[in-house]
């Protein structure tokens, strides 16, 4: 046939590899069929029709009736009942079932084919008349909301008024005759809402419930879920007629829900919920509380595990699942139905599961022989290791939320609120726990950050200095939270209706965006076990090596902890965090005079050359890139106004001075101004210190450690070739100075960072002096699409909603521009150059998509912050698949 699929009785038309035609459901019960295992008989109608249905005005294909019918007389045949017969009724659910699951998103019409006369049939053939008309009004009750799309409250206010009535207090103390009541008035209801009888025809209530099926691809729910997950429409529902089994026919019927694993913790055994006496939808609607499935999961509820009261049954579950699961290689979720002791399964399909479960089941599997590692690894989403990373607040804790913001940074932590960085770093320094509190943080704030615990802003988005700082060090950090506010003067946090004042205790969940009231119990990542492993079978396969974005000495730390294989970029102003450093680079910046600025760059190469040999010495040998400097000067200046003011003071300046400065270095769009290279050609002194500063400490280390360090010095925003062969030669006469001073040889690289157009073009004349490439790319979007990154929000967001572009350029790199550039710049550096180093340290080393990209063109290595590492390994394993 064209159109249509049968299953049942050991044998089936269609098989699980059929899943674009049947469906997940109606391929999964094919393939269950042919296993031999207990499926009620049934036949599939393929999604070609549900397509066909929407190419032709809602018309059905010629051909389907007459199919229909002939798998209606082969169902009659398998079951050895008659379809709208009065003896023996056939009864029939309708289901649906796309490619990917959709679950409760589409309809489902259950015991179709009772009428006024079957289910007189069926009271007698089942000898429970109480059971066949409760399951009439059920299938009235469905059939009337999904097919006539009548209101389901008119049903429920029927059967309360029923129960009360009778003085009934639940639904099973009604017996035939009060159900025979309900299901006159049900009729009565439909006749006066619908206009129309209730069809007694069971070839018209077919015919209903298969159209209402396809029609449900169209509700307003399944559109909006598929587009959240991408799921084309032109996919279309397949329809699955199945026979009848009944699990609400009393003592020993139930239906139920069954994991081959626990779908938190990814332990080996059945995990499910099962109600007696009921049908599928009971357990759904939550009106009754399902019972466990094994004595394990009981855990003191009182309630008695299926594992008791159905012990053969459920052993016969048990080895069906892993039946199952041995034969689909995955984790299934079964739903299945008892049947006056009879168990059927009703759909099987992968099952939804943590990020720990996963990584659990993977690893298990593989090591059983069940799935091959790469199996193991393409298996587990990269991001969803997030998850795991980080500590996050224990499950079972009962939250007060006091407000909301964007979860910037994930990860939960707890502490006393503290306004100001300097009571952070108090409360630190006397090993108390603060959370920072603060309208948006900026470069200043560097050292509260660090000795906070977590951050909360009341505004910023995602990509304020707070979220991405907090990134960065993998501390949470909620941004945004504009429903509270700060009132700095009387020193109090205000948030609907409640004020919080400093040193009141609450707890930030930055993977939620939550703020809660007090101290919460979190629980620690765990990285050994199954995590590990998982790591290193990726390490085994993958071709790009990992390294971290890291400068300050906890970061280098997390950094080897989680794997990184060396510094991918310091960036060296971040060093410059402590008061004592700001300070000096505010003095050399106001400094009038040539003497005066060697003068504090002499005190700067000093504390540079200790924070270059910490992390040499952290990193033992491993590659470490250095930045230098690269922002525009003016924004470490002080803030005008009151902390200009206290500047000054503090150092005996005219606050006019730093006025009149600020004024000179103002620039319209500093993203586009003095920056980088620029800097380095403008005050190439600076250049000559850091330089000194790494050489010195590259020596120290070595005598230190023992281990060679080859620094890879980098020059950031570089256009010209002339202006990158300028720095250069500055930091090849100052490595020359050093080495005949300590009379010691160095080796050491001098590279660009490619992040602007030019530098792409130019890559080849740039690589003839430039030893190592690393991509910029959060500058080359940027520059590429002329758009800065502070405020794309504003409006790439809308570009998003409306379907303008599918990803956030610096999220995802725009392969199609962005990556063009460096495809080019690749080659054209190769061209000149043939062992070039190439690397990328943007945000989007952190990014699987990205990282999938940087494979494909050749990449040596993909640089992210610490927190990222792992995930950077699996994406650079899975690259390689
Ligand atoms: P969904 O995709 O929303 O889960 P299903 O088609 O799986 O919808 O149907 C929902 C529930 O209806 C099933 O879990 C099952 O309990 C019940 N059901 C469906 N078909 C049958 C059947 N032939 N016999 C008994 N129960 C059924
Ligand atoms: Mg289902
Ligand atoms: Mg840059």
């Amino acid at each position: 046939t064209d159109w249509v699929y049968i299953f049942g009785g050991g044998k089936a038309e269609g098989t699980a590899r059929d899943r674009d035609r049947l469906g997940g459901k109606g391929a999964n019960l094919a393939e269950m069929a042919r296993l031999g295992l207990p499926v009620p008989p049934g036949f599939t109608i393929a999604s070609d029709v549900c397509r066909h249905y929407y190419a032709n005005g809602r018309l059905l294909p010629d051909t389907l009736e007459r199919e229909v019918e002939g798998a209606l007389d082969a169902l009659e045949r398998l079951t050895g009942k008659t379809f709208g017969g009065e003896t023996e009724p056939l009864l029939v659910s309708v289901r649906s079932g796309s490619r990917e699951s959709m679950p409760g998103m589409l309809d489902t019409v259950l015991n179709l084919g009772l009428n006024d006369r079957s289910v007189e049939a069926l009271a007698q053939s089942s000898g429970n008349p109480a059971f066949a008309y409760d399951s009439y009004r059920r299938f009235i009750q469905m059939y009337a909301s999904v097919v006539m799309g009548l209101d389901p409250s008119l049903f429920e206010d029927i059967i309360v008024r029923v129960k009360k009535r009778c003085g009934a207090a639940r639904d099973g103390d009604l017996t035939a005759e009060h159900w025979g009541a309900v299901i006159a008035e049900y009729k009565t209801a439909i006749a006066d809402e619908y206009g129309e009888e209730f069809p007694q025809d069971p070839e018209e209530q077919l015919w209903g419930a298969i159209r209402a099926v396809l029609g449900s691809w169209m509700n307003p729910r399944a559109v909006t879920f598929r587009a959240l997950h991408n799921i084309p429409e032109s996919w279309g529902t397949a329809v699955t007629v199945q026979s009848m089994v009944f699990g609400n026919m009393g003592e020993g019927s139930a239906t139920g829900v069954a994991f081959t694993r626990d779908p938190a913790t990814g332990d080996d055994g059945l995990y499910g919920e099962y109600l007696p006496n009921a049908q599928g939808e009971d357990v759904v609607s939550g009106m009754r509380t399902p019972h466990p499935l094994t004595r394990t999961q009981v855990n003191g509820s009182g309630l008695v595990p299926m594992e008791d009261s159905m012990p053969v049954t459920f052993q016969e579950l048990r080895e069906y699942a892993k039946r199952l699961e041995n034969h689909f290689r995955e984790m299934q979720d079964i739903e299945f139905t008892v049947e006056a002791g009879k168990l059927w399964l009703l759909q099987t399909r992968d099952g939804k599961r943590s990020a720990r479960a996963a990584i659990r089941i993977a690893v298990a599997m593989a090591e059983k022989g069940l799935i091959a590692k790469t199996e193991a690894l393409r298996r587990i989403d990269p991001a969803s290791l997030e998850q795991l990373l980080h500590p996050a607040i224990s499950p079972d804790v009962e939250r007060v939320v006091i407000g909301r913001g964007l979860p910037a940074s994930p990860g939960a932590a707890t502490g006393e609120i503290v306004f100001t960085s300097e009571e952070a770093e108090q409360l630190r320094a006397s090993g108390r726990k603060s959370i920072l509190v603060r309208p948006e943080t900026s470069p200043e704030d560097i050292h509260g950050m660090h000795a906070a615990e977590g951050i909360l802003t009341t505004h910023g988005g995602t990509t304020s200095h707070a979220a991405v700082v907090a990134r960065g060090m993998g501390k949470p950090c909620i941004s945004g939270a504009g429903s509270m506010r700060i009132n700095a003067e009387k020193g109090v946090l205000v948030t609907g209706g409640r004020t919080l004042k400093s040193g009141d205790v609450i707890t930030v969940d930055g993977t939620s965006g939550e703020v809660l009231l007090g101290a919460l119990p979190t629980v620690q990542p765990e990285l050994s076990g199954d995590f590990a492993t998982l790591m290193e079978w990726a390490d085994e396969i993958r071709r790009m090596k990992v390294r971290a974005n890291a400068e300050t000495p906890e970061d280098a730390i997390t950094a080897r902890g989680f794997g990184a294989e060396g510094i991918g970029l310091c960036r060296t102003e971040r060093m410059f965090n402590d008061e004592e450093r700001i300070r000096a680079l505010r003095l050399f910046i106001l400094a009038d005079s040539v003497e005066e600025r060697d003068r504090i760059l002499e005190s700067m190469q000093v504390m540079q050359k200790a924070d270059f040999l910490e992390l040499f010495e952290i990193m033992r040998g491993l590659p470490v890139t250095i930045r230098m400097f690269d922002p525009p000067l003016h924004e470490f200046l002080p803030r005008p106004g009151r902390e200009t003011e206290q500047f000054a003071e503090a150092v005996g300046m005219d606050p006019e001075r730093i006025r009149q400065k600020a004024e000179d270095l103002h620039e319209i769009n500093p993203m586009l101004g003095n920056r980088g290279v620029r800097l380095a050609v403008c005050y190439p002194e600076f250049v000559d210190m850091q330089a000194r500063a790494i050489f010195q400490a590259v020596l120290e280390a070595g005598e230190k450690t023992g281990e060679k360090v080859v620094p890879e010095i980098m020059v950031p925003l570089v256009a010209y070739e002339r202006e990158f062969k300028f720095v250069k030669d500055r930091i090849d006469v100052v490595a020359a100075a050093v080495m005949e001073e300590w009379d010691a040889k160095i080796e050491y690289l001098v590279g660009t960072m490619i992040e602007l157009p030019r530098a792409a073009i130019r890559a080849d004349r740039i690589a003839e002096s430039s030893e190592f490439f690393s991509f910029g790319t959060n500058d080359l979007t940027q520059s590429t699409f002329g758009i800065s990154r502070d405020d794309a929000g504003l409006y790439l967001n809308e570009y998003l909603r409306k379907g303008v572009i599918d990803r956030d350029p610096f999220i995802t790199i725009d392969v199609e521009g962005v990556g063009e550039f460096m495809q080019m710049a690749a080659e054209r550096g190769q061209s000149t150059r043939p062992d070039i180093t190439l690397g990328i340290c943007g945000e989007h080393g952190g990014d699987p998509a990205s990282i999938a990209f940087c494979e494909t063109i050749g990449l040596h290595y993909v640089s992210c912050s610490p927190y990222r590492v792992p995930i950077a390994r699996l994406a650079a394993a899975q690259a390689t698949l």
